[in-house]
């Protein structure tokens, strides 16, 4: 049986100038995060998780201190702290005794960008007012890009979207070399156009969405 493709969940976050998996999967941590916070602080297997992984990693801590969860934080680290207190009389060795496991913020992320990357794939395959749309404003990041090309496709849908999505970047580098033309001082009386912003953009197809 054809598994059943959601086109709608991408078409509803199309932009030119943002890769729809990288704005899912931020949407998703952030809201993820939020409800951690609000809900899961006392909740044994979430604590135990975060001792397990002494805490979040450095990037979803500040996210999560970024949320302002002044109370959720507090609640997490007081007892990570308090924990890690104890340890430490019991020996000044304590936190080289284990190797952390890794932080569940950033397991759970990688579980949902590889199910965002599969959907995608999936939809693309089904879905030609996906295709269609993508073509005249979409964009995807060079790494999402990768993940979704290696992904099972028809061959000419494979073959579109390597080449619709290759000219949508190609696009960004016209826009980014214009920017850089535009320093020049022969040219720096000139104003900017949409490429005003380009090298923001470049940041995000290379490295991501920000945090
Ligand atoms: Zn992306
Ligand atoms: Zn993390």
């Amino acid at each position: 049986m054809a598994l059943h493709a959601d086109p709608d969940r991408f078409l509803d976050v199309l932009k030119p100038d943002r890769c729809p998996l990288c704005f899912l999967l931020h949407d998703y941590v952030h809201e993820h995060l939020k409800s951690v916070l609000d809900e899961s602080v006392t909740d044994p297997i979430t604590r135990e998780a975060l001792f397990q992984s002494r805490g979040f990693c450095r990037r979803h801590a500040w996210q999560a201190v970024q949320q302002g969860k002044n109370l959720g934080v507090a609640v997490i680290y007081g007892s990570l702290l308090e924990k890690g207190l104890k340890e430490l009389s019991s020996g000044p060795k304590f936190w080289n005794r284990s190797k952390p496991k890794p932080c569940p913020l950033c397991e759970s992320e990688k579980k949902r960008e590889h199910s965002h990357i599969q959907q995608f794939a999936l939809a693309w395959n089904q879905s030609e007012k996906l295709r269609d749309a993508f073509s005249t404003s979409g964009i995807l990041c060079l790494s999402h890009l990768e993940k979704v090309l290696l992904q099972r496709l028809n061959p000419s849908h494979r073959k579109n979207l390597y080449e619709t999505a290759k000219k949508a970047l190609e696009g960004l580098l016209k826009d980014l070399n214009e920017f850089l033309e535009k320093q020049d001082y022969h040219r720096s009386h000139e104003s900017f156009g949409k490429e005003r912003d380009a090298w923001i953009q470049a940041v995000r197809m290379i490295s991501g969405e920000r945090e």
